[in-house]
């Protein structure tokens, strides 16, 4: 079998435009555009590609981006009094908080401490409670990304043996959640499955795979199942080239459909940030 590939550009482009269509409406009814803030404290090389890819589809979309750099030596208490701002500046519609944070301001602290309206990765905790209700709310990017991947597969989720490398909060763990809801079989493996050496057990019976870990060919291609759906989040650079978490040209063989990277979830995730900006712009 040679896979046929699941590129998120495929859903991306369509939704981008009915986005843009959607956020012109909303600016002729409000008479302004939706105002999307990141937040960064010191300057990071790190997410210097997301934040970039942030700033061209925000402009792309009509939504205007505003990045607010602290300095890197800004304490907690400073970081938690700009969310304060933004939480009560009526013209900041979206907040994204830019990783990592320096040492000594905890991620957590700062994530409860936006308004949940305006968290548009959907990471703040009354956002990922809605997830593991199961009601609708903005939602974290990534796992939305996923889904909507799985979903244009055409796999049918009731009963299907899900198996999810990584159980990480940013993407594992609520994509669980999302697939329960759906009434697949979930199984989440995590670095304590990979100590007692279970993680090809485990793969070998996913008729879904989804693999979120960030490490190279961590996932053989020969322990992908026949016909199996397979999600790599993984990006990886590796001599200079992006590859995910799974050995692409071997389980290629075996899939029936398979994400390449990079091409897979990452286009899909930055529009995702922005449909939750354009919620909270309409709510
Ligand atoms: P993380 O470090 O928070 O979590 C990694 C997970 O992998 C943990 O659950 C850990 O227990 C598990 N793990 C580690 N070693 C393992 C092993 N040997 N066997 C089984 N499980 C193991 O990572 P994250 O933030 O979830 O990111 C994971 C990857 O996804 C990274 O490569 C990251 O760059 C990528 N990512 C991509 C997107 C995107 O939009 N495409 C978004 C977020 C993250």
């Amino acid at each position: 079998m040679s896979a046929t590939l699941l590129q998120g550009k495929n859903i991306a482009t369509p939704l981008k435009e009915s986005l843009k269509k959607e956020i012109e409406a909303l600016k002729a009814k409000k008479g302004r555009a939706p105002r999307l803030v990141a937040l960064q404290v010191g300057e990071n090389p790190a997410s210097a590609v997301y934040l970039k890819s942030q700033i061209k589809t925000a402009e792309a979309l009509g939504i205007e981006y505003e990045l607010k750099t602290l300095d890197g030596s800004t304490s907690q208490d400073g970081v938690l009094a700009e969310i304060d701002k933004l939480n009560k500046d009526e013209a900041v519609t979206g907040i994204i908080i830019q990783l990592p944070l320096p040492q000594g301001v905890d991620h957590r602290v700062i994530m409860s401490a936006l308004d949940p309206a305006k968290d548009a990765e959907g990471m703040h905790p009354a956002n990922l409670g809605r997830v593991l209700l199961g009601e609708p709310g903005p939602a974290p990017c990534t796992p939305v990304a996923c889904m909507e991947l799985i979903k244009s597969s055409g796999i049918k989720l009731r009963g299907v043996e899900a198996v999810i490398v990584g159980h990480s909060e940013i993407v594992g763990k609520p994509l669980s959640m999302m697939l329960l809801k759906e009434f697949a079989t979930v199984s989440v493996c995590h670095i304590g499955t990979g100590e007692r050496g279970l993680v090809p057990d485990y793969v070998k019976r996913a008729e879904l795979l989804i693999v979120a870990v960030g490490k190279a060919g961590l996932i053989k291609g020969e322990w992908v199942k026949e016909g199996a759906i397979v999600v790599d989040v993984g990006i990886n650079r590796v001599e200079g080239k992006l590859v995910g978490d799974v050995e692409f040209e071997e389980a290629s063989k075996r899939a029936a459909q398979i994400t390449p990277v990079p091409g897979g979830v990452g286009p899909l995730t930055v529009t995702m940030l922005m449909r939750n900006v354009v919620e909270a712009f309409k709510r």
